[in-house]
């Protein structure tokens, strides 16, 4: 699966994608995160991504051109925005099979949660364009994207983090990104469960009841009886129980 993500701040996604699950991904080549400095595709010498607001207002406001150019590099403008060349183009040359997204973060948008996650997870590829200052031009979310999405009610200083957010609760539920925990999870469910029924339930599951690890007395502070007994049936229902 593929992650492009455009950005004028392109290190914060690849120093922090270098590491732990996003960095053992892209290692074993289950996931690629791609960063794209839109000041690249900026046309002037100064590299300008950002102008101030028609009408009048604080702060400045991201250009849809630089923007536009960097998504076309990517063929990653939405095939119902794009012109009719183009999406004869695709069909053509078979553009169409893998799933795409292109997505705005917004704080406006819709609310990323665990459903849009795991429906991302199925995608081929993903293309986040993170804004910075006031925003984005209203055009770009108009003509260039599938949806505006937010990782929460508050407001950030740019998306990047978003974008980081949102790859990383995705790539989680790619099959091999986290290694051994997803045969552990196929042991405990069984293989007659669909993978988003296992990771729906693994998600309930984790959410409600608490882990602990060793040492089983620590201070004084004792871990559950039942968890150091071994016996699964009983740990289970203890742990629906909470
Ligand atoms: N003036 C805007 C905020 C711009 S914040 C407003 O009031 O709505 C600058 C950029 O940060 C946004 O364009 C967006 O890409 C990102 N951002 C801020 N908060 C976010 C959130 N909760 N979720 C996703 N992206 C966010």
């Amino acid at each position: 699966m593929k992650f492009n993500v455009l950005t004028i701040f392109p290190e914060i996604i690849s120093n922090y994608s270098k590491e732990s699950i996003l960095g053992r991904g892209q290692k074993a080549g289950t996931i690629e995160i791609k960063p794209i400095n839109i000041r690249d595709f900026a046309d002037d010498k100064h590299n300008t991504v950002d102008d101030t607001p028609y009408g009048g207002g604080a702060g400045m406001v991201m250009k849809p051109d630089p923007i536009y150019k960097a998504l076309k590099s990517l063929d990653a403008i939405p095939f119902s925005k794009d012109n009719g060349l183009n999406k004869l183009k695709k069909i053509f040359t078979g553009k169409l099979k893998a799933k795409k997204r292109t997505i705005l973060l917004s704080p406006r948008g819709r609310q990323f949660d665990q459903r849009l996650a795991e429906k991302w997870s199925k995608y081929g590829e993903l293309t986040f364009i993170c804004g910075r200052y006031e925003g984005v031009d209203q055009r770009v979310t108009d003509h260039m994207i599938d949806e505006e999405v937010s990782i929460g009610n508050y407001v950030l200083a740019g998306g990047e983090l978003a974008a980081l957010v949102i790859i990383e609760a995705v790539s989680r539920l790619i099959p091999d990104v986290l290694g051994n925990r997803d045969s552990l999870l196929e042991e405990t469910f069984g293989n007659h469960k669909s993978s988003l029924e296992i990771s729906n339930l693994k998600f309930q599951i984790d959410k409600e009841y608490p882990q602990y690890t060793k040492p089983s007395d620590f201070n004084g502070w004792k871990v559950p009886d039942v968890l150091l007994s071994g016996n699964h049936k009983r740990i289970e229902e203890w742990r629906k129980k909470l």
